[in-house]
């Protein structure tokens, strides 16, 4: 199962991700986690990327792709894998053709205005990657997993927001049609609960 998980930015594809890893034991790839994770190790990666990601313009093809072909590369992609947020750009999807077997493209929609609520709204733990959102029920800004402090992602400020929304509707929707034309695509509506999206993508799944 080779699975892309396309969709705005807060469409809800990380959370998504999280739980399906859970249930199918297929690892989560985000070149977004990465890249966060190069920018707090104060890698030669991150000190170049910083910038880029804090305006909410995307980084190079190159970079991203070369990223990606590494991390599949991986033991734990043998049986399978989801893509978090790659590939943004119609390149980068000719260039996973050439070296992955994508099964299924799961389209989270969503529309901008809700995007840009639920963007300021969120909230991640800085140890463990988990998520949440303030406008959720029971929102505490403590981790349940492990106990730190919640953090705002650098890059969730209005301004950022609707700069990441415009380079989506630019680069990335286009994608849409790519994999429709692939019969790869199926949409789901993501104006709804993590546990119905995750249910409802769980039966198209099975
Ligand atoms: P995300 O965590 O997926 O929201 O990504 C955060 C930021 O990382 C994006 O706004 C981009 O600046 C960068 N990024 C992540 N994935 C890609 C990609 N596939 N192509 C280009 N830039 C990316």
């Amino acid at each position: 199962m080779n699975l892309i998980l396309l969709g705005a930015p807060g469409s809800g594809k990380g959370t998504l991700a999280k739980r399906l890893q859970e249930k199918y034991a297929i690892p989560q790839i985000s070149t977004g986690e990465i890249l966060r994770d190069n920018i707090k190790r104060e890698t030669p990666l991150g000190k170049k990327v910083k910038e880029i990601i804090d305006r909410g313009e995307l980084v190079s093809d190159e970079i991203v792709i070369e990223i990606i072909k590494q991390r599949l590369n991986e033991s734990d992609c043998k049986n399978g894998y989801m893509l978090d947020g790659f590939p943004r750009t119609v390149e980068q999807a000719k260039a996973l053709e050439e070296f992955a077997k994508i099964t299924l493209v799961i389209n989270l929609e969503i529309d901008n205005e809700k995007v840009v609520e639920r963007l300021l709204g969120r909230r991640l733990c800085p140890i463990c990657n988990y998520s949440t959102n303030t406008h959720w029920e029971n929102y505490s800004d403590i981790c349940p997993k492990c106990g730190a402090t919640l953090v705002k992602r650098e890059d969730d400020t209005e301004e950022s927001i609707r700069e990441r929304l415009n380079v989506y509707d630019k680069k990335t929707a286009p994608l849409i049609a790519y994999y429709k034309e692939r019969n790869l695509l199926k949409g789901f509506n993501c104006d709804d609960t993590p546990e119905n999206i995750f249910n409802n993508v769980v039966k198209e799944l099975n």
